[in-house]
């Protein structure tokens, strides 16, 4: 992929550090300089989940709303876009009376129709086939592990702000370099992938809400439910680092696990729209 400008903030020159990535000096956005492009159309990278798998991405959903709800103030309606095989629909469904899903996915469209019943459209996001009903609503939008897959993120950001009303809230979430699974694997991590084009920082996430003008009302980390819980990780991360453990335990918020913020592979805004 040719890289002449950061792809989030277009500061040019990049910081070349080797093959495989280049740094924006002005926003910390980590270019991926081995990205592909890919089609998702018939599944790409996402397939339909087992029954394990969707226990698991389906407690992640619910966890992830959790740290979304304490700003709810009359919000009825979640958005989700990029919205995979549904489990963020589902778990806003049990508090929401209204959710909708954008995805470009196919057979996840079939899957979420078939065997959740939920309203999907397939398609990338596109307020002008939104029911005006649901536009006029107080809204969620969701956005999460999407914009890392995107050579223009900015540019769906603004498009949601663009669809958003004031009071309305959006939440990214998108996966980290600076998180201990890259700090310590590097490029062997598992989402340092070729469908990537970039891994964010809190700093990039930063840069997005002041770009857009957005008012950000909650900053954080997590890792996903699986490990977030998970008794051995919350020993191991103990025995590693005692007082840094002490200390999260002791300031970290209620909706995020100990995990969550001391490996903080996946960063996350929740943004309101003044
Ligand atoms: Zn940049």
């Amino acid at each position: 992929m040719m890289l002449d400008a950061c792809i989030l903030c277009s500061h040019a020159p990049l910081e070349i550090l080797d093959t495989h990535a280049a740094r924006c000096p002005q926003c910390g956005l980590l270019h991926n300089r081995e990205a592909e492009e890919m089609s998702y159309i018939e599944g790409g990278g996402q397939a339909v989940p087992d029954d394990a798998k969707t226990r698991w991405r389906l407690i992640n959903a619910r966890r992830r709303l959790n740290i979304i709800a304490p700003h709810f103030a009359g919000h009825d309606t979640l958005i989700d876009i990029g919205c995979g095989s549904g489990e963020m629909l589902l778990a806003a469904k049990r508090r929401l009376p209204h959710v909708l899903g954008f995805d470009t996915n196919r057979p996840l469209i079939r899957y979420i129709r078939e065997n959740l019943g939920l309203p999907v459209i397939e398609s990338y996001f596109d307020d002008a086939v939104i029911e005006p009903d649901l536009l006029t609503r107080k809204k969620i939008f969701t956005l999460s592990h999407v914009l890392e897959h995107l050579e223009q993120p900015l540019g769906l950001v603004k498009q949601i702000h663009a669809a958003m009303s004031p009071g309305d809230l959006l939440y990214i979430e998108v996966p980290l370099y600076t998180g201990q699974s890259f700090c310590q694997q590097g490029y062997r991590w598992n989402l340092w992938a070729a469908e990537h084009r970039a891994l964010y920082s809190p700093q990039a996430l930063d840069f997005i809400a002041t770009h857009c003008g957005f008012k950000m009302l909650s900053v954080g980390t997590r890792i996903f439910a699986r490990g977030s819980y998970s008794k051995k990780t919350r020993l191991r991360l103990f025995f590693r680092q005692p007082l840094r453990f002490l200390k999260c335990l002791a300031t970290k918020p209620r909706t995020l696990s100990i995990a969550d913020v001391m490996i903080g592979d996946y960063g996350f805004v929740v943004l309101r729209k003044p």
